[in-house]
């Protein structure tokens, strides 16, 4: 089966404090954008021989436990393909979690459009699409709660992909669940969600043509030093009310002070949207480098889009979902 896993924008990103286990504690509101893989997953069972009457062979370094293996593929040569990928160490856990009596293939294959290492939670959005797949394929039935429970375990980002690809793809056969959504607040590490209506609008994107280590944006920040906060509360209500000052006045993502400064490219291809694409916000996404500018009217945004088209290479004109 094949599921869009959509990528996401932070519309504004708090930092709270720093946990004793090391992570952040963070506020941010989160917006899936109509920008997404191909993730097709495919269970091949084992029909030769049941798990516990197998053979000990030679151990396989891509197989679970006893009897499952994992095949991946996607169409970005630099894109690891075993454990390094989060999509397969989604598969992985799902394995050794729900599935430990059964032999045979899970074999994924991602057909990559949203850019790597962007601030878009494109390994996370993989992740949750394979979570959603297996759950249908091996028909778990697992509801959107227990899915989120398990997803955590490999990204914070990965319970809110989840409840924005249950919300918008039709082929999963999950129950009706609240959680269910494509715009959310999430506080804890990213992982704690209260969906809102979403933010209807046109999106200009683009990603300088750098990668950006979310750890190292994390790791560099000065904590005390962040003296522009986003007011969360006055940005949900602005969204909720389709008040575009209120929304574009409360939108900061306070991991502009350390990337904006670090990274010259991100800087610039800020100043440029600002400047020439004229948007009603633009905003660094994530920890970077991507930087996106919000339209109202899909005219204007189509009009910028041209004008900067060439600015980077992985340039999108899309809309919010
Ligand atoms: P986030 O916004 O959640 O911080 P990101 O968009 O910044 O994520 P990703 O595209 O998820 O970053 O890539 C981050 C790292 O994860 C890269 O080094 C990449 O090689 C690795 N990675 C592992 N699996 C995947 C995957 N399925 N798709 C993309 N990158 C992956």
């Amino acid at each position: 089966m094949t599921v869009n896993a959509y990528a996401k924008i932070n519309l504004s990103i708090d930092v709270i404090g720093k946990r004793p286990d090391g992570y952040h504690e963070v506020l941010m509101v989160m917006q899936q954008i109509d920008l997404f893989d191909k993730v097709t997953v495919k269970w091949i069972e084992d029909q030769s021989e049941k798990p516990d009457q197998k053979q000990e062979t030679a151990p396989n370094p891509n197989q679970m436990g006893k009897g499952i293996s994992i095949n991946l593929s996607t169409n970005l040569p630099f894109l690891p393909d075993d454990h390094r990928n989060l999509a397969y160490r989604a598969a992985s856990l799902m394995a050794e979690t729900y599935c430990r009596n059964r032999a045979g293939e899970i074999r994924i294959k991602i057909e990559k459009r949203i850019p790597v290492s962007a601030g878009l939670a494109g390994g996370s959005s993989n992740a949750a699409a394979v979570l959603l797949g297996l759950n249908r394929i091996w028909e778990l039935d697992l509801g959107l709660t227990s899915l989120m429970d398990l997803g955590v375990k490999l990204g914070a980002d990965v319970p809110f992909c989840l409840a924005g690809q249950a919300a918008l793809n039709e082929n999963l056969c999950l129950q009706w669940d609240e959680r269910a959504g494509t715009c959310a607040v999430a506080s804890g590490i990213g992982e704690q969600l209260e969906q809102i209506k979403p933010l209807k609008c046109w999106v200009l994107l683009s990603k300088p043509p750098i990668a950006v280590s979310t750890a190292q944006v994390y790791g560099g920040m000065d904590l005390a030093a962040i003296k522009n906060r986003p007011n969360t509360m006055e940005l949900v209500c602005g969204i909720k009310e389709h008040n575009y000052h209120k929304i574009s006045k409360n939108m900061v993502n306070v991991l502009e002070n350390y990337s904006l400064k670090e990274y010259s490219s991100i800087m610039y291809t800020k100043n440029k949207m600002v400047e020439t694409g004229k948007p009603m916000k633009a905003l660094m996404s994530g920890s970077g480098p991507t930087v996106f500018g919000l339209y109202t009217s899909r005219k204007k945004g189509k009009e910028a889009f041209e004008r900067l088209k060439y600015m980077n290479k992985e340039t999108f004109f899309i809309k919010t979902l």
